[in-house]
């Protein structure tokens, strides 16, 4: 199959260390509350590591989402924030650390610091935009519709796509499908399409993958969603703009777990002539904003002026200490900035 393979890429050259003997020790990492681009990739990279006889460790900076639950290999998944020293160990331990879908070590919190001061050699793959550059090796490109698709690109420069078992197969799918919204972002390409073609022949199936993650919200999920959509959607008319605020309390009284309000900000996007949706969200510590936005509005340059983040242009987050108010109003304010873009 051909693939368009960027060309600012070296990993090619981990082939020897990772055919040859002794087998390298690995620890694959993913940014933290990893969603299924974040833990399909892991997982997807974990199962073609051990296809070549190694015996890797996926190691997540934090829990994630129950939807993520039934991936193949995820009871084998290590939770930084429950197994501090043992992760630390390991990674401290590791000839390799692969950290895939960030490309900015704050993007693990405190695992951060011990990736960095590792003496393992760092290899990044990923899609978003400017990488900070702590790598050795590097498959980077903001063309791939999704770290997953990466993966397959990674394993397709190996040379190995004949060592794609139905797990490989089932974890990239996953990612792939949900990063580009069911292959309906503008960034689904000819060639995401030719890669989720192989994963389909090598044993992934569509309909269970879409149902697993999809079709398995909690009683109390759905309520959330329903309050707000209800009780807690505005709509800035001036600004094209749809904001949902969930408090603390809130997220309480709905029980809500991670990986709840997933996917709550791309309603606001759905509404005829909005252009820009926001949601935040006030977390213990910090409050966490999602941004998501419609042709030229560039969110990614939003989130990284007013809220300390960044991501890709349509799809960003950021975070503030400020209490949930300050922040509601703070991002009024910057909305005033940007009218012109959102008229
Ligand atoms: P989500 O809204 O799904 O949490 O995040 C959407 C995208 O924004 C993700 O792909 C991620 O790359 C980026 N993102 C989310 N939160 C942050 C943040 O705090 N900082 C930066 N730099 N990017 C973020
Ligand atoms: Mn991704």
């Amino acid at each position: 199959m051909s693939v368009i393979i960027p060309k600012t890429i070296n990993i090619a050259e981990l082939a020897p260390a990772l055919t040859g003997y002794p087998k390298p020790k690995i620890i694959i990492t993913t940014h933290h509350k990893p969603d299924a681009d974040a833990l399909g990739s892991s997982l997807g990279l974990f199962h073609f590591l051990k296809q070549l006889q190694i015996q890797p460790q996926v190691v997540s900076p934090t829990d994630y989402g129950d939807f993520l639950k039934w991936l193949p290999g995820e009871n084998e998944v290590i939770n930084f924030e429950e197994f501090e020293e043992k992760s630390t160990e390991l990674v401290q331990d590791a000839d390799y650390i692969f950290c895939l879908d960030f490309n900015a070590l704050k993007r693990i919190n405190k695992l951060g610091e011990i990736v960095k001061n590792a003496p393992a050699k760092k290899v990044l793959i990923d899609h978003h935009l400017e990488p900070e550059g702590f790598e050795d090796y590097r498959l980077w490109t903001t063309k791939a519709s999704s770290t997953c698709e990466l993966i397959f690109w990674f394993i397709e420069i190996l040379g190995m796509v004949h060592l794609i078992n139905e797990d490989i197969a089932t974890c990239l799918y996953a990612g792939m499908m949900t990063d580009t919204a069911s292959f309906k972002h503008g960034s689904t390409t000819p060639t995401t399409h030719r890669v989720a073609a192989v994963l389909l022949e090598k044993g992934a199936k569509p309909n269970t993958i879409f149902e697993q993650i999809y079709d398995n919200y909690s009683a109390n999920r759905t309520r959330l969603i329903g309050y707000c959509l209800n009780e807690k959607l505005q709509i800035l008319d001036e600004y094209n703009t749809a904001l949902i605020c969930i408090t603390a309390n809130e997220l309480k009284k709905y029980q809500s777990v991670t990986g709840d309000t997933e996917g709550l900000v791309n309603y606001g996007l759905s509404i005829k002539g909005i252009k820009f949706s926001v949601l935040i969200v006030d977390r213990t510590v910090l409050r966490k904003m999602s941004f998501r936005s419609k042709g030229s509005f560039p969110a990614n340059e939003f989130a990284r002026k007013y809220f300390n983040g960044g991501g890709h242009f349509n799809a960003a987050g950021g975070e503030s200490s400020d209490n949930i108010e300050q922040v509601e109003l703070k991002f009024k304010e910057a909305l005033q900035d940007y009218k012109h873009l959102l008229i």
